[in-house]
Order: structure tokens, then sequence, then C-alpha cells
């Protein structure tokens, strides 16, 4: 199990674009980007739709259900801030409410080794400051391959 007690991440900065995503994980109740045109969800956010390049685009909730979509094991400390969680599994989420958006994060609560495409996860928050909760992911408990 990577020890994540051990890091540092960095502190993500909130712009005019991701403000509204920062401030939905902040209440634990994650909105992503949404095209009001085409019905598109992406992630991260963008002035327009990447799909039909609307501007009409707005935040709608989410559920934290997904998939692995896909994952990286990092075993090197080139980023000397999570060094002291290496082994650990970075993976792209795909959220069943928004398909098509693709989320990173870790996989917490699991050995990196658990880390496969198509398994079942769920979102967790991990709040790293007053201003800053950072999605993230475990196994999800119905996991149909188990
Ligand atoms: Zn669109």
């Amino acid at each position: 199990m990577s020890d994540w007690s051990q890091a540092k991440r960095p502190i993500p900065v909130p712009d005019q674009w991701t403000q509204p995503f920062w401030d939905s994980a902040k209440r634990e109740a994650l909105k992503l980007q949404r095209c009001q045109d085409c019905g598109h969800f992406q992630h991260p956010p963008y002035p327009t739709c990447v799909n039909c390049m609307s501007i009409d685009m707005k935040f709608e909730p989410v559920g934290g259900a997904g998939h692995i979509y896909a994952y990286t094991i990092m075993y090197h400390d080139g980023d000397k801030r999570f060094a002291g969680a290496i082994p650990y599994a970075s993976i792209i989420v795909e959220l069943d409410d928004a398909p098509g958006a693709l989320m990173a994060g870790n996989l917490l609560d699991a050995p990196y080794t658990e880390a496969k495409v198509g398994r079942r996860v769920e979102m967790i928050f991990e709040r790293l400051n007053d201003d800053i909760t950072l999605p993230q992911f475990r196994l999800a408990d119905t996991d149909p391959t188990e």
C-alpha cells in the first residue's frame, strides 16, 4: 500500500474556468462542465466545448461512480514531493454520469497493483487545506470483476 502520509502534494490554483469545479469539490459534491448545446461533459474545463465549439457551458452535478480508463504506476521519484508514496497508482477515471470527461487522480486505500483498466472505482475527497479538496478514488465495494 502506498504511504501518502509522506507525500507533499502541490496545491492546485483555481482560475476562472476551474473555480466552479474546486468549489464543488470543497463541498464534496462534484460538478463537471457540460455543454448545454450538445450535452458533452468535459474535464478539465475549457472556455468552449471540445465537441461542438459552443460557448454555452455550465457545471452540472455528477456522481462519483466510474471505472479506471487508464493507469500508470509511479516507481521513480523525479518529483520529490511524491517520493514518500512510491510506488503508487495514478489513474484516469471515466465517471458513469459524465462519459467522455476523464478525471485524473490516485488510487487510494488499495495496493497499487489493484489498478486495472475497467475496475470499478468511487470518488472520495482528500482535503488539502481550507480552500482545496482533491477528488480522489478508491476501489468500489461492488466490483463485478472480483
Ligand atoms: Zn458541445
